[in-house]
C-alpha cells in the first residue's frame, strides 16, 4: 500500500519530470522552430545505440528517425536554444554529428507556399502533385468505388477520437478465398508521403485495371490509406510536425495524443516506448487505448485467415523492415521475410534507381507490424519507410510523390505476384 508521503510526492515528481520535457510537449509552432536544425549521428557501438534510445525516451528532442542499430543514421530535430546542450551531450558519448537540415523553419515555409499555390490554382480533386487533406482522400475513395463497383467497395469501419469516419477500400475480383494483402498508411501524422503513396498505388491498380488483371483476379487487397485521421488533419491546420493521435491523455500539462505505433497489443511497452503522455513515443494507458488502432485491428482480425501480407507505410529512410520490433531476435521464419523484402526492394530499385535497405526493425515494442505477425498470424509483415534519406525528411517536396508511388507500386507488384504463386488455392 502506498504511504501518505508517496501519495503526495508522486504527482509532484510526475509534474517535475513532465516540466523537463516541456520542449517536446509544445506544438512545433513557427516561433519555437526559428533556428531549429536536424542533426544526424551515426552510432558506431551498441552502447551509443542504447544511449540514443535513452535520449529519445527522455523526450527533450524530436527524433525524426529512430535509433535501430549500429551504422544506422539517427536524425534529431533540435531547437535553437537546445543546440549547445545536445552538442555537449553527444560529444560526451563520442558521437559526432553532421547538420542534415540547417533551417527547418525555412523548409516548412517553403512547403507551405507550395501547398497554398497548389490549392489556390486547382480544384480540391485528388491528384499526386500536391498533398491532400483527410476529407479529400476519403471523398476520392468513395468516388473511385462508385466508378468501379465491380472491382472495389468502400466501407465505414469506425470513427476516430474526434469523430472522423474511417474508411477501408476492398479491391479485387477473385472473390473470397483468394489470398489477401492488407495495407495501411499515415499512422504517423506528419509522414505525408505515406497516404500519398498508398493512394497513388490504389489509383494505378484501379484505373489501369486491365494491366493488373492477373493480380486483381488472384489477390484481394484491403487499403486504409490514412489511419490517424485526427493527427493527419492537425498537421494541416496546426502543427505540420505532429506525429501522434489527438486523444485526451489527462496530462497535467495538456499534452495530447498517443504514438499509435507504440499502442498495439503485442509485448506492449516492453522496449522503446514511454509512459509519459508528453513523449513522442507515449504508448498510451493500455494496449489499444486508441480507437483508431482498434478499428484497424478489428478489420485485420476479421480476415486474418486470408491475409498473408501486412504492409504499413511510413517515412522516412528508405527501408523495408521486418519483425520483430520488441526484440532484436528475429522470428523463426525471418529468412522468408527477408527474401521477399529483398525481391520487393529490387523491384523498387528498378524503377528510378532508389535504394531501399532491408533490415529487421528492433528497438521498439507496440508496432502494428509486430502485432500483425505475432497476434494475427500474418506471416509477411513489414514496415516500409519511404523516401527520402533525410535531405527533406518529412517535408518531402510534392514532385517526389509520383516517383515514390511508381517505385513502390513495383515493390507491391512483386509481393502480390509472390502471394498469388505461393498461395494459389
Ligand atoms: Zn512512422
Amino acid at each position: 500500500m502506498p504511504t501518505l508521503a508517496h501519495t503526495i510526492m508522486r504527482p509532484l515528481v510526475l509534474l517535475a519530470s513532465s516540466l523537463l520535457v516541456l520542449g517536446a510537449a509544445r506544438p512545433h509552432d513557427c516561433t519555437n522552430l526559428h533556428g531549429a536544425q536536424v542533426l544526424r549521428v551515426v552510432p558506431e557501438r551498441a552502447g551509443q545505440v542504447h544511449y540514443l534510445r535513452g535520449l529519445l525516451l527522455q523526450g527533450n528532442y524530436d527524433f525524426w528517425t529512430e535509433p535501430r542499430a549500429v551504422g544506422h543514421p539517427v536524425d534529431i530535430m533540435v531547437r535553437a536554444f537546445q543546440l549547445p546542450q545536445l552538442k555537449k551531450t553527444l560529444s560526451q558519448v563520442g558521437l559526432r554529428y553532421t547538420v542534415k537540415i540547417s533551417n527547418v523553419a525555412a523548409l516548412l515555409a517553403k512547403e507551405r507556399t507550395t501547398q497554398e499555390a497548389a490549392r489556390a490554382s486547382g480544384s480540391r480533386a485528388m491528384d499526386w502533385t500536391s498533398y491532400h487533406t483527410y476529407q479529400e482522400i476519403m471523398d476520392w475513395l468513395e468516388s473511385l468505388a462508385a466508378d468501379h463497383p465491380d472491382l472495389c467497395k468502400v466501407e465505414n469501419v469506425g470513427s476516430s477520437f474526434e469523430g472522423r469516419t474511417m474508411k477501408m477500400l476492398t479491391l479485387g475480383k477473385g472473390g473470397p478465398g483468394k489470398p489477401a494483402i492488407f495495407i495501411d498508411g499515415g499512422i504517423h501524422a506528419r509522414e505525408w508521403i505515406s497516404p500519398a503513396t498508398v493512394t497513388y498505388m490504389i489509383n494505378e491498380l484501379v484505373t489501369k485495371r486491365d494491366t493488373y488483371d492477373d493480380i486483381l483476379s488472384n489477390v484481394n487487397f484491403y487499403f486504409m490509406p490514412s489511419i490517424n485521421p485526427d493527427g493527419y488533419d492537425y498537421t494541416f491546420t496546426d502543427d505540420r510536425l505532429w506525429r501522434k493521435t489527438r486523444s485526451d491523455t489527462n496530462s497535467l500539462l495538456g499534452c495530447m495524443g498517443v504514438d499509435p505505433n507504440r499502442n498495439w497489443g503485442f509485448h506492449w511497452m516492453e522496449i522503446g516506448a514511454s509512459d509519459d503522455p508528453c513523449s513522442e513515443v507515449y504508448a498510451g494507458t493500455e494496449p489499444f487505448s486508441e480507437v483508431e488502432m482498434r478499428n484497424v485491428r478489428d478489420q485485420i482480425s476479421q480476415r486474418s485467415s486470408s491475409i498473408k501480407v501486412y504492409l504499413t507505410y511510413h517515412s522516412y529512410s528508405q527501408v523495408w523492415l521486418y519483425p520483430w520490433g520488441w526484440t532484436s531476435q528475429p522470428p523463426e521464419d525471418w529468412q522468408d521475410l527477408k527474401d521477399l523484402a529483398q525481391s520487393a526492394a529490387e523491384g523498387v530499385l528498378s524503377v528510378h534507381g532508389t535504394l531501399y535497405d532491408v533490415h529487421n526493425s528492433g528497438g521498439a515494442a507496440g508496432g502494428s507490424d509486430d502485432w500483425a505477425k505475432g497476434e494475427a498470424n500474418v506471416k509477411y509483415s513489414y514496415t516500409i519507410e519511404l523516401r527520402d534519406t533525410g535531405e527533406y525528411g518529412f517535408l518531402l517536396p510534392p514532385e517526389q510523390i509520383i516517383p515514390t508511388g511508381e517505385e513502390n507500386l513495383e515493390g507491391l507488384k512483386v509481393v502480390a505476384n509472390f502471394i498469388k504463386d505461393t498461395y494459389d488455392p
